[in-house]
């Protein structure tokens, strides 16, 4: 019996599709898109296409489009960027407590090495951030706000439009990670009113070490990698063609197939997790539960530790995490959970069941069908148990 995937927010396979896309640019297309003859051309082409492909599915300019190693550069390019731009005079940056790492060590960075300050702002028990928050928290000298689009760990949708509006209104730049939401929930720059957006192939079905950042034309910036001149010098290496083209494909597949994804995941998630919280006492669901995309669920176990869960799911042949694949090495409950407010004794029992393209009914059947008896068992032997 294969691998039954339940891990879609740390990674997913590439599509058959995109892998298709980028072959012939490993081989007989390999053309340094920056030289000058025929072959380069084609690799030249295949990137400024790849550009198109991102630009109308995030509805900008391609000029705006600029590609990176990942949704990690992405965020470390918008923050950097923004805030070297105003390194005479340093100044505040605005962002949440329940960002990915790639934002917060960055911004944390800048704090320690620079002398920037910078407000985290806490999200109540649903993982929201409140607008309110962010216009309090505005400064004279605010340059930067950054709150992401969706979360990895729970899946929540934070309110980006009444954020932009704040920013708009102040001058100030806003930066999201949208990389959880591509594919999930319509993305449109203007819509959001974002100046910086960061994404991520290998999140939605592209291959890994690719993804782009959007920048508003006009926008005040620094470059974090220097040399040559690619990417209108906000970027310099010769571009990842293959993997620039397999962004691409997967970016329009993504957007093209998101509404009939939408309408296959929703009863999938919903079963999963209506039966887990009927069929087994002490478990309670992490994260709002309208105002979230619909193929995540995050639910604590009580009495047990979500790492143990995921080993005995592991033995059976079902990946599935506990929060964040980024810091499963980290000691510690989630950042993300504990700044919910999530007792640390809940947040330890969670585990992350994240669905995708290739979820069927019969997958969540088989989770649905082992995780009693490995609650149970792990239960009985659980020196948590006297302790709650
Ligand atoms: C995965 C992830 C990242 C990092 O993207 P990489 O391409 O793996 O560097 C950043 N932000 C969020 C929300 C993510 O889920």
């Amino acid at each position: 019996m294969g691998v039954i995937y339940m891990d879609y927010n740390a990674t997913t396979p590439a599509d058959p599709r995109v892998v298709e896309a980028m072959l012939p640019y490993f081989t007989e297309r390999f053309g340094n898109p920056s030289s000058p003859y025929g072959l380069a051309h084609k690799s030249r082409a295949a990137v400024e296409r790849a550009r198109e492909q991102m630009a109308s599915g995030l509805g900008c300019r391609s000029s705006e489009v600029v590609f990176t190693s990942g949704g990690s550069e992405s965020d470390n390019s918008a923050i950097k960027g923004v805030a070297f731009a105003h390194l005479p005079e340093r100044g505040h940056i605005i962002t949440s407590a329940i960002e990915h790492h790639a934002v917060l060590l960055t911004c944390e960075y800048l704090e320690k090495e620079f002398g920037f300050s910078v407000t985290y702002l806490p999200v109540d028990a649903d993982g929201l951030v409140d607008a309110k928050d962010v216009r309090r928290a505005v400064r004279d000298d605010t340059w930067l706000i950054s709150v992401m689009y969706v979360n990895n760990e729970v899946g929540t949708i934070q309110p980006l439009k009444e954020i932009a509006d704040i920013a708009r209104e102040h001058g100030i730049t806003f930066h999201t990670d949208a990389v959880q939401a591509i594919g999930k929930i319509p993305v449109d720059v203007d819509a959001l009113g974002v100046d910086l957006l960061s994404l991520s192939a290998h999140k939605l079905y592209g291959p890994k070490g690719v993804g782009a950042l959007y920048v508003r034309a006009g926008t005040r910036m620094h470059p974090l990698v220097h040399g040559g001149s690619h990417e209108r010098g906000m970027r310099a290496g010769t571009e990842n063609v293959p993997g620039i083209v397999g962004l691409g494909k997967a970016v329009e597949l993504a957007v093209d197939e998101m509404e009939i994804e939408t309408a296959r995941l929703t009863p999938l998630r919903d079963r999963l997790e209506k039966t887990l919280l009927s069929e087994i006492s002490g478990v309670a669901l992490n994260g709002h539960r309208e105002k979230r995309i619909p193929s995540t669920a995050n639910l604590s176990f009580l009495f047990v530790e979500g790492e143990s869960i995921v080993l005995s799911l592991d033995m059976e042949g079902v990946a599935v995490s506990t929060g964040s694949a980024c810091t499963t090495d980290a000691a510690g409950p989630s950042h993300v959970l504990a700044a919910m407010g999530i007792k640390p004794n809940v947040a330890q029992g969670s585990v992350r069941f994240g669905l995708g393209r290739h979820t069927r009914e019969a997958d969540v059947d088989r989770v649905l069908s082992l995780m009693p008896g490995i609650v149970e068992r792990l239960r009985a032997i659980s020196p948590l148990r006297d302790r709650a």
